[in-house]
């Protein structure tokens, strides 16, 4: 067959074959699928089989848990494809100095996640897994059926020959690097018409400035937000320069976690893995998923922790779909911040959604903003608005964050204004973060 035959074919298959009446389904499917990917899979690594010596399938939910740092430990043992962690990372760093995006050892793709240096982590890809991806993303993205016309734009840091693999037929594709001259996109954009533009939210803020300025002329049908938070102060303003619903992808090298459905709802994808919750906060529904995608061999995650924050969503969507429903994505768990009790020597942990609301309800008026925390008791805040409006804005965030604290029963940390945002050049925007270590 073909790989545009068995794009075609997973993407039929996701789309109108993997339907499920309610959760009692889903799990019951999801149980069988992992037993099954066990009994295959485990065998092949010798990491796995080692780590889970003793241990019955029966109990998968209860297997040990693995994360980011043991699986780059245990590279060469963990992945089932023979590839060695030396030569993955020279393959992918030539790939990202030249801006080559080809790098492959045989069928396996080889991707380099982010993270700070030391803790960056390589990714394997094989063939199979590569077009089962493609159909997937595009059984649950594309605004119509797979054979109506469509040009994506897509911003990415770097580009993979993951990418590529959507560009067949009816579908084009093109990769525009984040690294490149906003006036270059501009150009290309006003040339290209992209009918679904795909970028990180602080990209699309910088076209929407454009588009404001009459110096981008697109009309997308789809847009959709991907690699970074999507604020709900940048939704708003997204929204209203778009004139639509702003989608969502949440996806990392590790899986295809979540996508927005026709509501705007982030759901979980529960059809393509498993991702079970381990609580911070039940009541908040605030919990660190830990996934196992029963879709890939070469790599296998299993019982896989997450370095990410994810609120569920309370309500039911009404579009119907049993997968779980997120109110948002967080931001990453190495980003909550920590106050001092204010009686004993305790830190306690706060959502990154707490301190986004201390700045988005100080006032309309604010246009970007940044958070950071230096130690526990100073914080450095971004803010852009126009000067007339800055000092009550910093009032309000004041009195906001001393709302906080004493609702927690807090010491309130030194609040310092900075004029410059919180950014390094070609690196995500985490508005909220945090930059000291908390033992
Ligand atoms: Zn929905």
């Amino acid at each position: 067959m073909s790989e545009q035959l068995k794009i075609l074919s997973t993407y039929l298959k996701s789309k109108y074959f993997t339907k499920f009446q309610n959760r009692e389904e889903l799990e019951k499917w999801q149980d069988k699928k992992m037993r099954k990917f066990l009994r295959e899979i485990v065998p092949k690594s010798s990491f796995y089989q080692k780590y889970y010596e003793g241990a019955s399938y029966d109990n998968w939910r209860e297997l040990p848990i693995i994360d980011k740092g043991m699986m780059m430990e245990n590279f060469d043992t963990f992945n089932t494809v023979g590839i060695k962690k030396e030569e993955a990372f020279q393959v992918a760093y030539t790939a990202e100095n030249t801006r080559d995006f080809t790098p492959k050892i045989g069928d396996i793709t080889i991707g380099l996640s982010s993270g700070t240096s030391g803790n960056r982590g390589i990714f394997l890809v094989s063939r199979e897994e590569r077009i089962k991806w493609a159909g997937n993303i595009l059984a649950k993205c594309l605004p119509e059926v797979i054979w109506k016309e469509q040009r994506i734009a897509f911003f990415l840091r770097a580009n993979s020959n993951l990418y590529d693999t959507v560009d067949k037929g009816k579908i084009q594709f093109q990769f525009f690097d984040l690294l490149d001259e906003l006036d270059r996109h501009v150009e290309r954009l006003n040339t290209y018409r992209p009918s679904i533009l795909v970028a990180p939210p602080s990209m699309l803020l910088l076209l929407a400035k454009k588009i404001r300025e009459t110096n981008l002329h697109i009309d997308p049908k789809k847009i959709i937000s991907v690699a970074e938070v999507l604020d709900p102060l940048d939704e708003k303003v997204l929204e209203n320069i778009f004139k639509q619903k702003i989608h969502q992808v949440y996806q990392c090298t590790e899986g295809f976690l979540a996508t927005t459905c026709e509501h705007g709802t982030l759901h979980l994808n529960e059809d393509l893995l498993i991702i079970q919750k381990e609580y911070l906060d039940k009541d908040l529904g605030k919990f660190i998923p830990i996934i196992s995608d029963f879709s890939r061999s070469s790599q296998p995650i299993i019982r896989y922790r997450l370095n990410d924050i994810l609120t569920e969503k309370k309500t039911f969507c009404p579009c119907g779909n049993p997968f779980t429903a997120l109110e948002q994505i967080e931001g990453r768990s190495d980003d909550l911040f920590y106050f001092k009790k204010k009686d004993r020597e305790k830190y306690i942990p706060i959502f990154p959604d707490f301190i986004r609301r201390t700045i988005i309800v100080a006032s309309e008026k604010i246009k970007q903003y940044t958070v950071t925390q230096l130690q526990v008791d100073l914080i450095e805040v971004f803010i852009e608005a126009n000067d007339e409006h800055k000092k009550i804005i910093e009032k309000n965030i004041e009195i906001n964050f001393k709302m906080l604290c004493d609702k927690l029963d807090c010491v309130m940390p030194k609040i310092r204004y900075v004029n410059t945002m919180n950014r390094d050049y070609g690196k995500k925007l985490r508005r909220i973060q945090r930059k000291f270590e908390i033992c």
